[in-house]
């Protein structure tokens, strides 16, 4: 060996044993961080625990400590318990709080493009809005309409497709709508508006009783699971389908910025994928208990599935697009976030017409 050659040589191994010692160090993490374990606090926009939703939250911080190993601990709070549900967004966007879970078109008075990363009517399905937040620029997107807010978010759950709705009257044509008084919340209750009906927004916990004493309708929640839970059955015989104005509906986690930022990378790393874990728990949960529950309850109930006729669907998705154009026409993001998601929609309708539709098509002959 040429004087050279072993200087090489030395130098080579040298850095061997260091990246070994690296390694090692790497290994050895948890000791060498055993004094900065983090305890974290996450709000919810839900009641404590609830079914899938709160739910969901449990389980994702249960996953995040498993996997850090117990080094970020994440606290959860229902909805009221720290901060009500409907300030998840300002108390973790200012740092009272790391984390939030939710649902972004809570938070549209702030940041109305929001309400596309939840739902939209005659949108996508859950599967396509996850290709469009991971594989297109849906979760890109999201994260620049957040970070004026200090927030960053990802996708942590998904409803699937929704009901219609419960209605005390059959639905027989788009006269039918003039004068209905419907719980339906976001761009669905635009929609209805538009239709000559008149939205009443009920919170969860009153809609049962509006149901029955007269002060609304209908209503819409969320699938056969939630509803069974609500009672619905018991007070409204009308049980309408597909959920045209909730085809999918994200959930979201919401983390301060800044306090996400200072995490070393492998707890970044860590939470990402938890989130990615909770959300196909999360959608899976709903197709498997959504089953479940519409047996029970077209088995069990003196209920009436119904189909809403094409007529009614055709007026609603006019009026859809008529509500999109005035939302887009007034702000500038969400203009920027429709183009990009009827883009993908767009796209990925003519790959699901030779797939997905090809083959639920093909089932039924
Ligand atoms: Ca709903």
């Amino acid at each position: 060996m040429t004087q050279n050659k072993r200087r090489k040589f030395l130098k080579k191994a040298a850095l061997t044993t260091v990246a070994a010692t690296g390694t090692a160090l790497a290994f050895g993490a948890p000791a060498v961080h055993a004094g900065k374990n983090l305890n974290w606090k996450m709000t919810t926009a839900w009641p404590p625990h609830s079914p899938l939703l709160g739910e969901g939250a449990d389980m994702l911080a249960k996953l995040i400590d498993e996997m850090s190993g117990g080094r970020l601990r994440i606290q959860v709070y229902g909805g009221g318990e720290l901060v009500p549900a409907l300030q998840a967004f300002d108390a973790v966007s200012q740092g009272m709080v790391e984390m939030g879970h939710g649902t972004p078109y809570f938070w549209s008075g702030k940041a109305p493009a929001a309400q596309f990363f939840t739902a939209v009517p005659f949108g996508m399905t859950a599967q396509q809005t996850n290709a469009w937040f991971y594989a297109g620029d849906g979760l890109k997107l999201w994260n620049e309409l957040y970070a004026p807010f200090n927030l960053i978010s990802m996708p942590i759950g998904n409803t699937g497709v929704q009901m219609g709705g419960w209605f005390n009257k059959e639905i027989n044509s788009i006269s039918d709508i003039k004068g209905l008084k419907m719980r339906i919340p976001g761009l669905g209750g635009k929609v209805i508006a538009k239709a000559g009906g008149t939205v009443v927004l009920s919170v969860g916990s009153e809609i049962y009783m509006n149901l029955e004493r007269g002060v609304i309708d209908a209503a819409e929640w969320v699938g056969p699971y939630h509803d069974y839970l609500m009672g619905f059955y018991k007070t409204a015989k009308y049980y309408y389908y597909p959920g045209w104005q909730e085809p999918s509906a994200a959930i979201e986690l919401f983390i301060n910025k800044r306090a996400f930022e200072k995490l070393p990378a492998e707890l970044q790393t860590i939470i990402k994928t938890a989130a990615y874990r909770a959300n196909m728990w999360m959608l899976s949960e709903f197709e498997s208990r959504n089953n479940t529950y519409l047996q029970k309850l077209t088995v069990g109930h003196n209920i009436q599935l119904k189909k809403f006729p094409d007529e009614i669907l055709k007026s609603f998705k006019k009026f859809t697009y008529e509500v999109i154009d005035e939302m887009t026409a007034k702000d500038a993001m969400s203009k920027k976030v429709y183009e990009s998601y009827s883009k993908f929609q767009k796209d990925v309708s003519s790959w699901s017409e030779i797939s997905e539709k090809a083959y639920h098509s093909m089932m039924s002959l």
